[in-house]
């Protein structure tokens, strides 16, 4: 018997907790623990990376009340954070790169596998609705540039200045104090809001939308628009998003790696902190390099995990509206 229908057979029996390991075809060890067999899945239920998520979720949910996919919520949820001028990490009021220009990296993925993305894309207010519209109007997967600028205004998209005048003097201060060669990253210059939401359905979609680094190097992107890096999504297994050093994430392709750990049979917490595990053992200098996976698996479980404290997620299903701090390796 093929071990998926194997796996789908004793599922159908129902048994109660089912702890089993299992060699598979071709000699990979993989770990079946199954103690939700017979239980139904926690939907709808939707997490979202740092405080912000909270009110990212809000919207998300309403969209799944109204009967909206898990496509639709996380685009619209993250769309409130992009659009929220007092965030300094997403869209509109990002803090910019070197020169002070607002770069956007964003992307997205739905229960079949499809994905958008955009990255290096400027003036335009929210990344992830032009992402969506590489994935679904073009037979593309990613854009980036000026070429992402001409496609969204071709779609509608209207050019903004996204530098508003207190992002603007954040820069104008940093540049006074000469970091020019070598931005540095830390708790709060870096706050992707990365989203992850299981509609009635059982269907995983999944959003991630940044600036950046702040004042990062021109031409920069980080892990937020990479499939596979900022974002992932397998609705066979679950979905995982990244925020934090983008470019430790891209080094282990963080969210697939959640992805396939969870498919190995770890809980969602279990596969963020072996990710996070896996980028401590890559790098020799772990000094300021936060890193924070989320992941959800098809039981509507979820965990977050991070190389140092202070990450945390934001948790929306029927009985839960709150944040929580995610466990780590380090203090900060
Ligand atoms: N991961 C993002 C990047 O490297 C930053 C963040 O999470 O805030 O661009």
């Amino acid at each position: 018997m093929k071990r998926r229908n194997f796996i789908t057979a004793v599922s159908l029996t129902s048994v109660g907790v089912f702890v089993a390991k299992i060699v598979g075809a071709k000699g990979d060890s993989i770990i079946e623990s199954s103690p939700n067999l017979g239980k139904e899945p926690n939907k709808p239920i939707i997490i979202s990376t740092w405080n912000h998520g909270l009110t990212a979720n809000k919207v998300a949910w309403k969209r799944m009340l109204m009967g909206n996919s898990s496509l639709d919520a996380v685009e619209f949820g993250v769309r409130v954070t992009e659009s929220d001028p007092d965030n300094r990490s997403v869209g509109l009021g990002g803090l910019p790169d070197r020169d002070g220009n607002v770069t956007l990296d964003a992307c997205i993925m739905d229960h079949e596998s499809n994905c958008g993305s955009v990255a290096y894309l400027q003036e335009i207010e929210n990344p992830i609705s032009v992402a969506r519209k590489v994935m679904e109007d073009t037979p593309h997967v990613m854009m980036v540039g000026k070429g992402a600028q001409d496609f969204a205004i071709e779609k509608g998209f209207v050019k903004k200045n996204l530098l508003t005048p207190e992002a603007k003097e954040e820069w104008m201060k940093w540049k006074r104090h000469k970091n020019i060669a070598t931005p540095t990253i830390n708790n709060e210059n870096h706050d992707t809001i990365g989203m992850l939401a299981m509609d009635e359905k059982g269907n995983i979609s999944g959003a991630c939308t940044t600036s950046g680094w702040a004042y990062k190097l021109p031409g920069r992107v980080g892990d937020s628009p990479i499939i596979g890096a900022g974002l992932f999504i397998d609705n066979e297994i679950g979905g995982a998003c990244a925020t934090g050093m983008g470019e430790a994430v891209i080094r282990i392709a963080g969210s697939h790696t959640v992805v396939e750990l969870m498919r190995q049979g770890h809980k969602p917490e279990e596969a963020c902190k072996l990710a996070v595990k896996r980028i401590q053992k890559k790098h020799k200098d772990l000094k300021n390099l936060q890193v924070g996976f989320i992941a959800m698996n098809k039981m509507g479980e979820v965990g977050g995990y991070s190389v140092y404290s202070g990450f945390n997620y934001a948790l929306k299903d029927k009985k839960n509206d709150k944040m929580v701090d995610a466990k780590y390796d380090l203090e900060w």
